[in-house]
C-alpha cells in the first residue's frame, strides 16, 4: 500500500468505528457519504459526502485522491454504491473490502414472514388488511425512500418512523414519526404497545442498533414482515465486523 488514503464508503455504524480504529492506527482515510440524511451523523475524519457521478465518476475521483485501497462498509441494503465499487476496484486493480454487518436471525418466539423485497412487503400488508375484520395497524421502518410501495393500501393505518419526511405518496391513513436510532427495548415496547400495533415493516438491516423493535415484538406477539436483503455482486474480501476489517487493512498496509 502506497501512501494514498483508504475511501471507505460509509453511512453505518460500522463505518463510523472504522474510520475512529483507522486514524487511531495513523492510516488515511477519506470517507464518503450518500447525503440522503439532511443532518447525517458524521465519522471522525475527512468526509466527502454526495454520489460520485456512477462508476466513471468514481473511478475519476478515486484517481484525482490517489486512493490506494476501497472499502466498503455500506448498508447492506446500498446495492448499487456497493455494485459500483466493485466494478470499479476491479478495473483499477485495487484491493477492495466488504464490510457488512451478520442478518439478524429468528429465535424462538419471532413470528418473521420473510420476504424477498419492499414489493412482496406491501403485497403482504395489503393481504393480511383485506383479511382482518378491524383496522390493520403498521409500523413501518424501511426507510423513507419505500414508502411509496404502500401508498396504494387503503385498508390499514400506518406509522411511519423516518429520520426525514418522505417525499413519495403516502398511504391515505398514516401518521410520521420523525427519529433517529439508536432504540431501546423499553421505547420500542412503548411505542408498540401505545400504537396498537399489529405487525412491523423491517429491512433485514442487522446489528444491534435497531434491533431492539424485534425483541419487543416477539414480546408483544407483534408479527414482523422482515424484508430480506438483496443479493450482492462476488467481490474480493469479505468481512461482517470491524475488528475483522481492521486485520485486513493492517495486513493490506504492510505489504
Ligand atoms: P444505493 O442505491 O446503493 O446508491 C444509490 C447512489 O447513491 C449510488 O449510485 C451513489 O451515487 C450514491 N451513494 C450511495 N452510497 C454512497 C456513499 N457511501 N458515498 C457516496 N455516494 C453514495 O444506496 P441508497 O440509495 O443510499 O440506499 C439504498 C438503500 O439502502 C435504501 O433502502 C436505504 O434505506 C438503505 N440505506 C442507505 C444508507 C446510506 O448511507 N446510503 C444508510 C442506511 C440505509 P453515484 O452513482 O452518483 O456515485
Amino acid at each position: 500500500m502506497g501512501d494514498g488514503p483508504v475511501l471507505l464508503l460509509g453511512g453505518t455504524g460500522e463505518a463510523r468505528a472504522l474510520a475512529e480504529s483507522l486514524i487511531a492506527a495513523g492510516i488515511p482515510v477519506i470517507s464518503s457519504l450518500a447525503g440522503r440524511v439532511r443532518d447525517p451523523r458524521l465519522p471522525v475524519g475527512e468526509v466527502r459526502i454526495g454520489g460520485f457521478g456512477g462508476v466513471d465518476g468514481l473511478a475519476e475521483w478515486i484517481r484525482a485522491h490517489h486512493v490506494d485501497v476501497v472499502v466498503d462498509a455500506t448498508h447492506p441494503f446500498a446495492t448499487t454504491m456497493t455494485a459500483h465499487a466493485a466494478t470499479v476496484a476491479d478495473r483499477m486493480g485495487l484491493p477492495l473490502l466488504r464490510v457488512r454487518r451478520p442478518a439478524w436471525t429468528p429465535g424462538p418466539g419471532d413470528r418473521w414472514e420473510t420476504v424477498p423485497d419492499m414489493r412482496a412487503a406491501g403485497d403482504e400488508i395489503a393481504a393480511r388488511a383485506s383479511r382482518r375484520p378491524g383496522d390493520l395497524r403498521v409500523l413501518l421502518t424501511t426507510g423513507r425512500q419505500d414508502v411509496g410501495v404502500f401508498a396504494g393500501i387503503g385498508d390499514a393505518t400506518f406509522l411511519i418512523r423516518v429520520v426525514d419526511p418522505p417525499t413519495t405518496d403516502l398511504p391515505p391513513r398514516h401518521r410520521i414519526l420523525r427519529s433517529r436510532g439508536p432504540y431501546d427495548l423499553s421505547s420500542e415496547r412503548e411505542l408498540m404497545r401505545t400504537n396498537e400495533i399489529d405487525v412491523l415493516v423491517t429491512k433485514n438491516s442487522g446489528g444491534e442498533l435497531t434491533r431492539a423493535k424485534l425483541v419487543a415484538a416477539a414480546e408483544l406477539g407483534v408479527g414482523v414482515v422482515m424484508v430480506d436483503r438483496p443479493a450482492e455482486p462476488p467481490s474480493g474480501m469479505a468481512v461482517d465486523s470491524v475488528a475483522a476489517a481492521m486485520d485486513w487493512i493492517l495486513e493490506v498496509a504492510s505489504r
